[in-house]
């Protein structure tokens, strides 16, 4: 017996395998990556309503390499002209309310009649714990295939002043982009709904009844610059709790001083598992809007918004130069130290500090 052939050792000769990786086919998606439009080309794909073309200069946006920083202004002024016909919604409330099953009814609602829906989120939790807005579950499924619809994650990197401005930055190219109807969402726990409120025109807050006093645990400020309170998840057996919560807001709300729009806040309920008291929301949001239209304030506070945002960027800006400038680091740590043991005052080394960045610059 030829005990050669009988092993399971046996070494066929070899053939010719094929590269495990395609060399051609990398190429040519590293060539498509690195296919950069023009600015034009961004601007013209843009207005057009290119999906793909809109998705790629919001990523310019969130950005932080410099080059790309330079690109998504030119983008941005360009697309400027183009931007602001529509409604700016925000919306907010404690993970858990029901936001993202509100906004995608709501959405459909608005889709169902020929709106350009888009939803945009500002979670400066979301680097850390992976988000408390947009994790893992699949949110807003409907919405997600709907043509008329366009979801766009919150921006994941930097300070929520950063975060919040790239946000605001993302409008303008979704409103070029033919969105008449844009969305931004935050988690009703942190600041992130003064930098919502600062870039909308009206502000939605969901609340849940039950749970003790009404009022307890709500930060009275998010409350104050809301436009409406809805009690979501008034169905079933929760419907007179939501009822008498309803009643409760309406009466908290009227203690407030009277908005500069002369809107009267309205709180209201909604299921919006259920579906109801979805339409009513979208026909008090659309008498919103000519109601400040009308008087004015619309266009008035829009504008107060952009003097706003001026402000934050000069501020955002500053901030990321100095504490980046490597004489800044090395010094901080050294005065840090002084001020910690009580060697010098705070002030005092805040002040040797600044004078040193401007002598450096
Ligand atoms: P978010 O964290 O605020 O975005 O909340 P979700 O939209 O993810 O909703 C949290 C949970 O509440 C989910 O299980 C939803 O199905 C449920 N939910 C949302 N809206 C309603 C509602 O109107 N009624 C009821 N019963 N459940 C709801």
């Amino acid at each position: 017996m030829n005990k050669k052939k009988e092993s399971a050792l046996k070494v066929n000769k070899g053939i010719k395998q094929p590269p495990s990786v395609n060399h051609d086919a990398v190429k040519k998606l590293q060539q498509k990556r690195k296919q950069a439009y023009s600015v034009s080309q961004y601007v013209e794909g843009i207005t057009k309503g290119d999906r793909s073309i809109l998705s790629q200069a919001i990523t310019l946006i969130e950005s932080s390499l410099p080059k790309h920083q330079i690109i998504a202004q030119e983008i941005i002024a360009k697309c400027l002209p183009y931007s602001g016909n529509s409604i700016r919604i925000g919306i907010t409330g404690v993970p858990g309310v029901g936001k993202s099953t509100f906004i995608e009814a709501i959405g459909k609602q608005i889709t169902s009649t020929g709106g350009q829906l888009a939803v945009l989120a500002i979670d400066p939790s979301s680097e850390r714990s992976k988000g408390s807005i947009l994790g893992d579950k699949t949110r807003m499924e409907d919405l997600a295939i709907d043509k008329n619809a366009y979801i766009r994650p919150s921006p994941s990197a930097g300070s929520l002043g950063g975060v919040a401005r790239k946000t605001r930055e993302t409008v303008v190219l979704c409103e070029a982009a033919g969105f008449d109807t844009i969305f931004i969402e935050t988690v009703g726990v942190g600041q992130s709904e003064t930098a919502v409120h600062s870039m909308v025109d009206f502000f939605l807050l969901l609340m849940l009844a039950g749970a003790g006093d009404e009022l307890q645990g709500m930060k009275r400020g998010i409350m104050e610059m809301a436009d409406a309170i809805a009690i979501n998840k008034a169905e079933g057996d929760n419907i007179n709790k939501a009822n008498l919560a309803k009643v409760q807001y309406q009466n908290a709300l009227h203690l407030f001083p009277q908005k500069k729009s002369n809107w009267i806040p309205k709180a209201t309920t909604c299921s919006a598992i259920s579906n109801k008291g979805i339409i009513d929301i979208w026909n008090m949001i659309k008498d919103y809007k000519t109601h400040t239209q009308d008087n004015n304030y619309f266009k008035n506070n829009r504008r107060e918004q952009s003097k706003y945002w001026m402000y934050e960027t000069i501020n955002d800006n500053l901030r990321f130069h100095f504490y980046n400038n490597s004489d800044i680091i090395n010094k901080l740590k050294l005065l840090e130290g002084k001020v910690l043991v009580g060697e010098i005052s705070s002030f005092y080394a805040a002040k040797i500090l600044i004078d040193d960045y401007f002598n450096l610059k």
